[in-house]
């Protein structure tokens, strides 16, 4: 269902405050779908974030003023920048905007003033497409209904479009009533949380930095139901990301194999050692590598050692210290497995993030604005999260500095798991996450006084 690019040259953002709320998210999360862009790409996607922000009366910072450079991780290579930039323009992109975002500064930042100043409210949403090919099949809705991506390797299969039109479903709730808002608002639209690549420069550029109450919402994780809500994930699993090079020298394979030094077999090594790491007994762990190469760049050869081999993987845990124990120990089998094998090799970090919970006083607050949202029918108070996500480099970030942070389930039936071709949710889920968001920004300031202690932070609870 990919139209040619041209349909949408120079087309306007489908505006989110046209209509009534319910039609324009799924209008909104619909164009976001179809035009899936991945981890430090979103420019044609961020363009749009910024262009309806401002439109709504919000103060919008983006590109380098919201993203450390340095603290950017997994940024892809400058060839795959420069065409998915060019990508970006032919699909509509604003190109005064797209200098400003492209070669991986995708990250939208928006404030709107409230009565005071404090506590600071911060809510945060990503907006990347994942790696994948979406679903073809006759009964998949987004193919079946046009809205399918329309960009090959690229595909929202997390929700984070969902997620994205969620936060400016909130934009335009909260513009609407600017006039009662009661404290400040800052809302933060993450580029490459997929990888868990993108919050830490963003954390890194202060965007943090003085926020006292923090949300942040994920749509379908445990909660596989509309109706359903988790006020507070727990356990958001600490996970490192990392590419390795093996690197050895071919020759021929009958007449001198001794002389080569055979990479393809050291990822082999490695994949089984990886695998073979012991668990650990203090808590919840995991290894994955989802992808290996290898073999001689020309000529598909069969009768040559193998050189070169790259492997990608992750390891996990539900603590920093389980996380940082299986990192070690699978940095221990790659050494030794490139060792046994006489290659060189490389390991680069391409993403991390910490272990985080939710503040249980926050979800309370959570619970009590979902207690009166039409279409919300079932409240848990928390749940394990069983899965990464960079939004804890932020609420550590806010923990460490006396602040309350919550990470929100927004119950859907999924048609297939996340990061799988025929993900799709139901779009009756964003209007609940909109209206719980708002509600809990309502409910904040006069229930952080009671329920949010914030010692060394006078003035924290007026309102
Ligand atoms: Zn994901
Ligand atoms: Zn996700």
């Amino acid at each position: 269902m990919s139209g040619s690019p041209a349909d949408h040259r120079n087309a306007l953002p489908p505006a989110i405050a046209d209509g009534p709320l319910d039609e324009s998210l799924v209008r909104v999360r619909r164009d976001f779908h179809r035009f899936a862009e991945r981890g430090w790409m979103e420019v044609r996607t961020a363009g749009r974030i910024i262009r309806t922000l401002e439109a709504l009366g919000w103060d919008v910072e983006y590109g380098r003023a919201v993203i450390d450079a340095d603290a950017r991780m997994g940024v892809p290579p400058d060839d795959t920048l420069a065409s998915e930039l060019q990508r970006a323009l032919d699909q509509g992109a604003d190109p005064d905007l797209a200098a400003e975002l492209q070669g991986g500064f995708t990250g939208v930042v928006a404030t709107l003033r409230g009565r005071h100043p404090r506590p600071l409210i911060a809510v945060r949403f990503d907006i990347d497409a994942n790696n994948g090919d979406e679903s073809s099949a006759a009964d998949h809705r987004p193919f079946a209904d046009g809205f399918a991506s329309a960009n090959e390797g690229a595909h929202h299969n997390c929700g984070h479009d969902g997620h994205t039109a969620i936060g400016l479903g909130l934009a335009r709730v909260l513009a609407e009533r600017r006039d009662t808002l009661p404290v400040d608002v800052r809302l933060i639209f993450q580029p490459a949380e997929e990888g868990v690549r993108g919050a830490a420069a963003m954390v890194a550029a202060g965007v943090v930095k003085d926020v006292d109450v923090f949300l942040g919402c994920h749509i379908g994780f445990q909660a596989q139901r509309v109706g359903h809500v988790i006020a507070g994930y727990r356990n958001l699993l600490a996970s490192t990301k990392f590419d390795v090079e093996f690197t050895g020298r071919t020759a021929h394979a009958a007449m001198a194999p001794h002389e080569g030094r055979n990479g393809l077999l050291a990822a082999a090594t490695a994949v089984q050692g990886l695998y073979a790491i012991s668990r650990h007994g203090d808590g919840e762990t995991h290894v994955n590598v989802g992808y290996v190469t290898g073999g001689e760049p020309r000529g598909e050869a069969r009768n040559a050692i193998p050189a070169r081999a790259t492997l990608r993987g992750e390891v996990r845990g539900s603590t920093n210290a389980v996380a940082d124990y299986m990192f070690r120990r699978a940095r221990q089998v790659i050494e030794h497995a490139a060792g046994m094998h006489d290659v060189e090799f490389s390991l680069d970090v391409v993403g991390r993030s910490p272990a985080a919970n939710s503040d249980q006083a926050l979800a309370a607050i959570v619970s009590t604005a979902a207690a009166e949202i039409p279409g919300i029918d079932e409240v848990s108070q928390s749940a394990d999260f069983h899965a990464s996500d960079d939004v804890t480099a932020m609420m550590v970030a806010i923990q460490a500095q006396g602040g309350h942070a919550a990470y929100v389930g927004i119950g859907s039936r999924l048609d297939s798991g996340h990061h799988t071709p025929r993900f799709d949710f139901d779009e009756r889920a964003l209007r609940i996450a909109v209206d719980l968001l708002a509600s809990t920004i309502d409910l904040i300031p006069a229930e952080s006084a009671a329920r949010l202690a914030r010692p060394g932070a006078p003035g924290s609870a007026r309102g």
